[in-house]
């Protein structure tokens, strides 16, 4: 049996953020597994927003937390790129989510009288405007927008990174700090000792762990189901289309659409029930097209060269699950949405948490218990 300090399962965009930020706290010996099967590739597969405008309607906590993410997230990158050596291709100049109609554009602006009031109880700003048709235009000189768009939300303080480079980053950096990672590793059990250590059974052998974080996102309800712990999240297909590269004519994303470095248009924001299946669908794929166009028309005269399909880790109010479990509090569940966003909040905080050096009040909220009514 080997024995280190900690174990992450997952070593996607979650599992990978925390096992850098323990690594960084000085954590010990640190192990990082992903069994990196074909169709996981959901932290590969995202649109790389940074983003947090508008999470959070229903939900205060995220809506700050998500706000602090973004806060942090500048910094974050740049000590990042720094530590690995990878370009993540962060363009941090902004983001906006277009309205359609005078009803849409009013009911943006009515969400952001909200969001500001439940920020600033906590001493956190919220920098979001609308802008009207004409100052969204002025702001994309290089394209034209559809006849239908009436303006747009808008915050200075959010971009969007190349997700593919960040996951490469975050595990390089964790390496070099000295954490060991395991590609092709499959967990197959967690058994808890009455030491309060955690034994886990692997593909290439036991492990003995004082702590252990369970970050393996679908892969975690079966785990954790052994445990008596019934994981409050459920699967929610996204899919993605790319078009052919184009001059760089959009420098900050829209919601739906986003231009990346090397000026392929990414366009995407479907969201269906779809249990495990990652295929793309040719509703999906049209609906998303036409969605675009209205908003850019002349993306109608791109070739669309690829589509995807990815999973999401979805809770009910889409807020993250960080959780102690119950009776066994040196294991750490972690688990949901918006894995990019939150990178730097789960580095500094949620590892932090687990070390058990500093807790931000906002994690008592994200428990998994919270869904057992
Ligand atoms: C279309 C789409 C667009 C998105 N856009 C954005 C966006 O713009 N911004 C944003 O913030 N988020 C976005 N997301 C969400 C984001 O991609 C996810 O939140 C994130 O990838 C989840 O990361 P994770 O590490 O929690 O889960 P995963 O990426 O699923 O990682 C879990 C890892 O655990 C491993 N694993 C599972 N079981 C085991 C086991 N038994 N043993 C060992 N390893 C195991 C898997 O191999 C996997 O690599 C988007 C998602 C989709 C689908």
């Amino acid at each position: 049996m080997k024995k280190v300090d900690i174990i992450v399962i997952g070593g996607g965009l979650s599992g990978a953020s925390i096992a850098l930020g323990l690594v960084r706290e000085g954590a010990g010996k640190v192990v990082m597994f992903d069994e990196q099967l074909p169709t996981q590739r959901l932290s590969r597969g995202n649109f790389g927003l940074t983003w947090f405008m508008p999470k959070g309607a229903n939900s205060p906590v995220y809506a700050r937390w998500s706000r602090m993410a973004t806060m942090l997230w500048p910094e974050f990158a740049a000590k990042l790129e720094e530590e690995s050596g990878y370009d993540i291709e962060l363009e941090w100049n902004g983001g906006a989510m277009h309205a359609i109609g005078d009803e849409q554009f009013q009911a943006y602006a009515d969400s952001i009288d909200t969001l500001t009031k439940t920020c600033s109880e906590e001493g956190l700003d919220y920098p979001v405007r609308m802008l009207d048709r004409e100052e969204f235009a002025s702001m994309i000189p290089g394209m034209k927008l559809g006849d239908d768009v009436t303006g747009a939300m808008y915050s200075a303080e959010q971009g969007h990174v190349n997700p593919l480079p960040l996951l490469g980053a975050l595990r390089c950096a964790f390496q070099k700090k000295g954490g060991e990672y395991f590609g092709g590793l499959s967990v197959s059990k967690i058994v808890p000792n009455d030491d309060g250590t955690v034994t886990v059974l692997t593909s290439q052998g036991d492990y003995q762990c004082d702590k252990l974080v369970v970050a393996a996102g679908h892969g975690s309800t079966r785990l954790l189901a052994d445990l008596g712990e019934k994981l409050h999240i459920y699967p929610q297909r996204g899919q993605l289309i790319v078009t052919e590269r184009v001059k760089k004519v959009l420098h900050f994303p829209i919601l739906a659409v986003r231009q990346t470095m090397d000026g392929t248009f990414m366009i995407g924001l479907s969201t269906e029930d779809s249990a495990y299946d990652p295929k793309v669908t040719v509703e999906a794929m049209k609906s998303q097209a036409s969605g675009a166009i209205k908003l850019f028309p002349e993306l109608a005269n791109l070739n669309w060269v690829r589509g995807w399909g990815a999973i999401r880790v979805m809770t009910k109010d889409g807020s993250p699950i960080y959780e102690r479990l119950p009776g066994h509090k040196n294991i750490y569940v972690i688990a949901g949405h918006s894995a990019v966003t939150l990178a730097p909040v789960k580095e500094k905080h949620i590892a932090s948490w687990i070390l058990e050096k500093d807790e931000a009040p906002q994690i008592s909220h994200f428990s998994n218990g919270r869904f057992n009514v």
